[in-house]
């Protein structure tokens, strides 16, 4: 269901919008609309009445019935919002005003909202009138003043409303400009700006003088005219919103009969929801509801949605190019890209080769260890290492050193090479490391590393975390006796951090927290701050100059490796992580998961809980049935999608302390509830 209603800006300060609000409101309540007025923000109020709402009132003062004209903030100095707030000491809290306006919406009412000034009004330190906008999910109605140097104004605003997806119902225009004989001054602009931007002006509202004072019996008769003049307005906002029904309908049966999901039946798909856009930690529906994102998009979206300063670098390179070969050719992205890369990374890193995905990047990863020990003449170590439960992506030879029962080698016997599976590290990533299990264990390695040295090339593992394989945390020590192992075999180390790199496990790489350095490294998802698909390899001097010895090549060219545009946006990203506030937030986010999550752990259905960093994971006995979970998830306004027995939680840093425990609730109630 489309939430009822339209948004009325203006092109800046009294461009017209409560006289034209107003005058729709009218025309509302006479056709027998049950319609509401909401001012989110109303400044300059001194005592009592907001000047806007005795403006509302007066012009439908001669309707019978209850009248809802209500402004939600209202400050005494008429400046800027913000500003208006700060000097009370308030804040202004956009949430809030949503929730008021789904509140009315929920209740039957057709509501108009009227913005304040323009739509880069500021409304507290990060939000917008666009912002609010957005989140409200209604039609916008722009109003002018029809005068000079109005088309460069209205030309602004409509570029941004369009270039931001927001549905534009016209614009209309308030003329205001007398000569010196009173006479209105008329600018014909109209055909303008049609002719420019496409959009039509409903229509032009005179300029009214007095609102919040003059109810006579003649105005009535001004109000009745402007209110005839915006019948038809209603009748585009209804049927835009039934096309809008229409078209998501249709869109979802194409999807349904025509895509392929990730991991999903082609004959029996299971439901999606459709996503129009996304902001900060929420994702914005179809039919304009709003999902707190707790999956960071697969890892991927460290510091929100729609990030200015990532939006701003994209553009930015957008104009210069949006890509170009790397063969033989490089350009300042990815030479920046690199340089900070090898700042963050474990000393040793030397080179950076990109990729322009996770998987793409491990198969070049798994080929450099082989190009090596062949240079190194031990052709016969050509096989890899890994452990079990793990995961490194679905190419074929990322596939093969994923966990041979979760990666379903069974289905892919016979293509995938027979790699070396050791047993997947028992002790968790907060126990004792000093146990007979550990010894076991280690004595286990040991046994593998003498029996295949000869034949394995490299080590290939995700460090302390084993992601998609199971969520599983495991003790840092045991990186340390694989280092020590590899070393003493010559064996090289891969670290798989695609998952895990940028901070999401407390550590800027996981593979700090057990002080080693890998001889090649993958990162990818959150590299480019889940704006575009790049990864890259990074290796030691020695592993480079390894396969380069005696005029080798590294032979792999991704078409788009170092593309430009998601070099540009991995530079922001990386820019952002350079200030220590990342590792505030995890280990914010670490406490509201830990205290979020425990209750979980007295439910006889969940066999685990454990949280690191900003990963928060709740193991069930039984898998969980996904497709109803997902339906329970989103009805709770969250968006979480579980697998296999795990349900978990990976927001992006940005999320509020609120969101969180709305996540941790939604987890805590599906739990409790035995939704799966
Ligand atoms: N390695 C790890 C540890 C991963 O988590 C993933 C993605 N889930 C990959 C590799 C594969 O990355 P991509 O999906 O970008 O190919």
């Amino acid at each position: 269901m489309i939430h009822q209603g339209c948004f009325v800006t203006g092109t800046d300060t009294d461009a017209g919008k409560t006289v034209f609000a107003s005058a729709l409101y009218r025309a509302s309540l006479l056709s027998g609309r049950k319609t509401a007025v909401i001012k989110p923000v109303q400044t300059g109020v001194e005592d009592g009445i907001a000047p806007d709402v005795q403006s509302y009132q007066n012009a439908v003062c001669d309707i019978t019935g209850k009248k809802t004209i209500l402004a939600l903030e209202c400050f005494r100095v008429p400046c800027s919002p913000h500003f208006a707030a700060q000097l009370e000491s308030r804040t202004i809290d956009i949430q809030k005003i949503v929730h008021q306006i789904r509140e009315l919406q929920e209740q039957g009412y057709c509501v108009i909202v009227e913005g304040a000034g323009g739509l880069w009004v500021p409304l507290n330190g990060t939000d917008t009138i666009l912002d609010l906008i957005r989140e409200t999910a209604l039609p916008v109605l722009l109003v002018f003043d029809n005068r000079v140097g109005c088309i460069n104004q209205v030309m602004l605003s409509l570029r941004e409303l369009q270039r931001q997806n927001i549905p534009i119902v016209g614009c209309v225009s308030n003329s205001v400009q007398k000569d010196s004989t009173g006479e209105e001054i008329r600018c014909n602009n109209i055909e303008t700006i049609l002719r420019l931007s496409g959009v039509p002006v409903l229509a032009d509202i005179p300029f009214l003088a007095n609102l919040n004072s003059d109810n006579s019996a003649a105005r009535i008769d001004v109000w009745n005219a402007a209110a005839d003049k915006l019948q038809s307005v209603w009748d585009k906002i209804d049927s835009m919103q039934s096309h809008r029904d229409e078209d998501i309908a249709e869109l979802l049966r194409f999807d349904r009969e025509h895509l392929w999901h990730p991991y999903t039946s082609a004959v029996e798909p299971q439901p999606v929801v459709p996503i129009t856009s996304a902001k900060n930690c929420t994702l914005y529906t179809a039919d304009g509801s709003e999902l707190i994102d707790g999956m960071a998009s697969w890892w991927c979206v460290i510091h929100g949605y729609n990030h200015p300063a990532l939006n701003e670098a994209v553009r930015q390179q957008l104009d210069k190019t949006a890509h170009v070969m790397f063969g033989g050719i490089t350009h300042r992205g990815a030479v920046e890209l690199a340089r900070k890369i090898l700042a963050l990374a474990p000393k040793n890193m030397d080179r950076v080769f990109f990729a322009d995905s996770g998987s793409v990047s491990v198969e070049a990863a798994m080929k450099m260890p082989l190009q090596y020990q062949q240079a190194q003449g031990q052709a016969a170590k050509f096989r890899l290492m890994t452990l079990r439960g793990g995961y490194h992506g679905d190419t074929l030879g990322a596939m093969s050193v994923c966990d041979p029962v979760n990666g379903m080698h069974t289905l892919f016997q016979g293509v995938l090479p027979k790699q070396i599976f050791a047993e997947k590290p028992k002790i968790p990533f907060h126990g004792h490391f000093c146990s007979d299990t550990a010894q076991a264990e280690i004595e286990q390695l040991e046994h593998l590393f003498r029996k295949y040295a000869s034949e394995t090339a490299a080590f290939i593992l995700e460090p302390v975390v084993q992601g998609a394989g199971g969520m599983w945390f495991y003790h840092p020590e045991y990186l340390k006796h694989i280092r020590r192992l590899c070393n003493e075999y010559d064996i090289l180390l891969i670290a798989d951090e695609i998952a895990t790199g940028f901070g999401r496990t407390g550590k800027m790489f996981a593979v700090e927290w057990a002080e080693i350095q890998p001889d090649i490294m993958c990162i990818g998802k959150a590299l480019s701050g889940g704006y575009m698909t790049l990864a890259a390899v990074l290796t030691s001097r020695k592993v480079a100059e390894g396969i380069s010895a005696d005029g080798g090549v590294f032979m792999h060219g991704p078409t788009f490796t170092a593309n430009p545009l998601a070099c540009a946006a991995a530079n922001a990203s990386l820019d952002l992580l350079e200030s220590a506030r990342w590792k505030n937030d995890i280990a914010r986010i670490e406490n509201r998961l830990k205290t979020g999550l425990e209750p979980c752990r007295n439910n006889a259905n969940a066999a685990d809980v454990r949280i690191l960093g900003g990963i928060g994971v709740v193991e069930m006995r039984q898998p969980v049935n996904t497709r109803r979970l997902q339906e329970f998830f989103v009805a709770q306004g969250v968006w979480i999608r579980p697998f296999g027995r795990l349900i978990y939680l990976m927001p992006p840093y940005c999320v509020t302390d609120g969101q969180l425990a709305q996540l941790t609730g939604a987890v805590c109630a599906a739990v409790e509830k035995n939704c799966f």
